[in-house]
């Protein structure tokens, strides 16, 4: 069976390497020259080590700590024995897997509707002869309102290899972060404002000798309920980011491997990825944007839930491992 797979992200490159070796035959799409060209931090959490390969080369440090700062004052240190997480090379750590896939670059997949049905061809003209399409071409077709715009600058400013930090604001419904890079640190900003509000507040983090600015728009709504439900989204495409922290790359690669297991086990996509922690832990995280959003909580009352809360839970909820209960402790019911 033929598997057409558009995008060559984490989301389509590991739902590529979950299908290798099955009955499911898949070639991946990609429509720039190479992987990884998309601006990120390149920060991937713990929990996808199992999965994948992530060759050592591409590890460029392992994050040991979180620093978590509000209005730029430090409230949480988290410090851990254990590995909490990589800064990788992302681009190396794509390549690694879509050497081991079929990925046909400079190939990108544009839809059609032929006879009131959906087909894909390539912009060169020729058609994408597959059994099965799957969409993992991340933030670039979401609905703008779903996303928000995230800028970073890369710089040559020295940080610990082993800690990240997270910076929250009373004054913005969003993040900002420094994390280490092999160069320096990379450090960035995104949320509900525009852009020049971001750039405003980012120039007042920003140290050390600027390499290079860039930025892209980043999921931040939640899961997109109707591209569930049609079955054929991976990914960014289908919202998988935590809104709180804009982490997308461990929930993408949590996403195909859900959507691998489904096809290979013949169950429900649907079903199986309504019960996992990462459908939970997403609409739980959006549901509590959606509360400041709409005023049923103020961003400065979260800002001193924030504060006042034990650092483990606050890290478990930023990184999306809490349970309802954790959150009842954290918000009440009100919220919930
Ligand atoms: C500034 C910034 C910093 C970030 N930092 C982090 C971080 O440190 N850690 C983290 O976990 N997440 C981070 N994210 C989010 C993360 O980068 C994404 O959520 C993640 O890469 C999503 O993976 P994906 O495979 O779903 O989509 P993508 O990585 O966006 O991949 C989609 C691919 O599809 C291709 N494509 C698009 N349209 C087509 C088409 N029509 N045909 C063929 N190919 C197509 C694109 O070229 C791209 O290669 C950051 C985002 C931004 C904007």
């Amino acid at each position: 069976m033929e598997v057409a797979i558009v995008g060559a992200g984490p989301a389509g490159l590991s739902l590529a390497w979950f299908l290798k070796g099955t009955k499911y035959n898949a070639t991946v799409y990609e429509a720039l020259d190479d992987v990884g060209k998309k601006p990120c931090a390149w920060g991937l959490m713990s929990g996808v080590e199992s999965l994948l390969p992530i060759s050592k080369e591409s590890i460029i440090s392992e994050i040991k700590g979180f620093k978590i700062y509000l209005n730029d004052k430090l409230i949480h240190d988290i410090r851990e024995r254990k590995t909490l997480g990589y800064i990788i090379n992302k681009p190396l750590f794509l390549r690694n897997i879509a050497e081991k896939v079929d990925v046909k670059f400079n190939s990108k997949v544009v839809r059609k509707r032929e006879n009131g049905r959906e087909e894909f061809y390539l912009s060169s003209g020729e058609k994408v002869n597959a059994d099965k399409v799957v969409i993992s071409n991340g933030h670039y077709e979401l609905p703008r309102e779903h996303t928000v715009p995230a800028i970073q600058y890369l710089t040559d400013y020295k940080i610990d290899p082993e800690v990240v930090e997270f910076y929250f604001y009373s004054d913005l419904l969003g993040y900002a972060w420094v994390f280490p890079d092999d160069k320096g640190a990379k450090i960035g900003i995104g949320g509900y404002a525009d852009v020049n509000f971001l750039k405003e507040k980012l120039a007042k983090m920003v140290k050390g000798k600027v390499f290079m600015f860039h930025g892209a728009r980043v999921s931040d709504n939640g899961v997109e309920e109707p591209r569930l439900y049609d079955r054929m989204y991976v990914g960014e495409a289908l919202g998988t980011v935590y809104p709180l922290t804009g982490e997308g790359i461990r929930p993408s690669i949590l996403s195909s491997k859900i959507y691998a297991d489904s096809l290979l086990e013949g169950k429900d996509f649907v079903k199986e990825f309504k019960s996992s922690r990462l459908y939970f832990s997403i609409q739980a995280q959006a549901k509590i944007i959606d509360g400041v959003k709409k005023n049923v909580i103020s961003i400065g009352l979260l800002s001193k839930l924030i504060t006042k809360s034990d650092p483990d839970l606050v890290y478990r909820i930023a990184i999306g491992d809490f349970t309802m209960t954790d959150l009842i402790k954290l918000f009440g019911r009100s919220l919930l």
